[in-house]
């Protein structure tokens, strides 16, 4: 079996379904189990209809969601008059549409709305998308069984942001997918949703979908885990603020990893782990384009080493923690670590002297009680505005002239912190935000470009 993950661009119109429906038609004889997101930016409106209600603006939620309806009936439309096969027997879909946003009107029509509920309403869009696209593949004539995703994906209570409980998943998805496979040819479930024990719905948090997929991927011993996305694969910086980039055939889970925990967005930085567990390989590929190769992830030991792609963080804060006493005394750091883990503030990067300690913290972060209990036992200092840029690759003290190149690209510039973690996979630096697309441009030409790293 292989688990074939399809995102929000790849599902986002009838056109789109037709090519991805093409897509997974070509791989039938793997057995490949769809894993879809919402149709792209659907999420988005749902959360938005969540704001709208609680700012009484009821009147505007529903027209988000007219709208969000008006948008999967006409892809349905859509689907029917151009997929020539699909024929125009639609009334169950359309009436799925309509009972999933009915649910979602009770809660604009004043239903009580706790977590769980939200997390109802966000899952409608992956609900939408898969439940449109099992119709048109049936239709086609590839029968398709249609799964939620909340008999597969148990989750802790963080309704919006949860953890999958891993001893329930494995059990629970393996019995699923193979009962469900029985009399099908392929089967489809959604991304980024799941359910606590107690069968209320979660979710994985943003972009999640391309964890779902690893998960079920690793619970179902996949063959092979497949992300398709719409580009051609991992760069080797981001293609939108970096030209002449190039295309990474492969990449190790530890350096995808660092580069989805290090901002780019390709990749839901959880994703690796469930994958390299089972030692699974996973491809991100590109459906508008699915004749390239695309990037294949796999273990340490099929990789060379060597710098492989450059990311960024654009918005983060550099918070400089000074005292004397840390000076020859023990426990200062767990006392630091202890107050950002006590207000639930995730550190990045981390540099340390004899007297300080200085980390960096994503600006969307909430620092003010941080600061204050800080405050208490040292001299706190927030750096805003700033941006970090990483490279990395395996074995990076290997690769000579690294430093040169960084240096190099930022003599205009200043250096506000650097930071190598010890297992060698990535450095970074911390640059003031304006100058980072310009010292982002110039690493990439030093590394990439000219040929001086190796
Ligand atoms: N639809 C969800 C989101 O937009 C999950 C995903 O696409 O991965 O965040
Ligand atoms: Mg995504």
């Amino acid at each position: 079996m292989i688990v074939m993950k399809f995102g929000g661009t790849s599902v986002a119109d009838a056109a789109a379904i037709t090519r991805t429906i093409s897509i997974v038609e070509g791989k039938l004889a793997q057995k490949p189990v769809m894993v879809v997101s919402a149709c792209s930016k659907v999420t988005d409106c749902l959360y938005k209809i969540i704001s709208l209600i609680e700012e009484k603006k009821a009147e505007e939620a529903t027209q988000v969601l007219e709208a969000l309806k008006a948008r999967h009936v006409g892809i349905v439309t859509d689907l029917n008059e151009s997929f020539v096969e699909v024929g125009d027997n639609d009334e169950e879909i359309t009436a799925k549409i309509a009972q999933i946003c009915e649910v979602i009107n009770d809660y604009i029509l004043g239903k009580a709305m706790e977590a769980c509920d939200k997390a109802l309403i966000i899952s409608s869009g992956e609900y939408l998308s898969s439940s449109i696209i099992a119709y048109a593949m049936n239709m086609r004539g590839i029968k398709t069984n249609w799964v939620d995703a909340r008999r597969m994906v148990i989750t802790d209570d963080d309704y919006l942001q949860a953890a999958p409980l891993m001893n329930q998943l494995g059990a629970k998805a393996k019995k699923v997918v193979t009962s469900s496979y029985e009399g099908h040819e392929a089967i489809i479930t959604q991304g980024f949703i799941g359910a606590t024990e107690k069968g209320l719905p979660s979710l994985l948090g943003r972009g999640g979908s391309d964890y779902s997929a690893s998960l079920i991927g690793m619970a179902i011993d996949a063959d092979r885990i497949e992300i398709w996305t719409d580009v051609d694969g991992v760069r080797s910086a981001d293609p939108r603020i970096v030209k002449n980039t190039k295309g990474l055939h492969k990449l190790s889970y530890e350096e995808a990893t660092e580069m989805a925990r290090f901002g780019a967005k390709v990749l839901h930085p959880l994703t690796l782990e469930p994958a390299q567990q089972k030692n699974i390989p996973v491809y991100v590929l590109n459906s508008m384009n699915p004749t390239n190769e695309g990037t294949a992830i796999l273990c340490r030991s099929c990789v060379f080493d060597g710098i492989k792609t450059l990311s960024y963080k654009e918005n983060i804060r550099v918070i400089n923690i000074y005292s004397m006493k840390m000076i020859n005394t023990v426990g200062f750091m767990e006392k630091v670590f202890t107050t950002f883990a006590d207000h639930k503030v995730s550190v990045d990067l981390l540099s340390s002297s004899e007297a300080s300690i200085t980390v960096t913290v994503e600006a969307s972060q909430d620092v003010a009680g941080v600061i204050a209990d800080l405050s208490k036992f040292s001299d706190v200092k927030v750096d805003r505005d700033k941006a970090q840029v990483s490279i990395i690759g395996k074995n990076l003290i290997g690769a000579r002239g690294l430093l040169a190149a960084v240096f190099a690209a930022t003599i205009d510039s200043k250096i506000y912190m650097i930071s190598q973690d010890t297992t060698y996979l990535n450095l970074s630096i911390v640059v003031d935000r304006p100058e980072m697309a310009v010292v982002l441009k110039k690493i990439h030409q030093n590394i990439f470009e000219n040929g001086n790293i190796y």
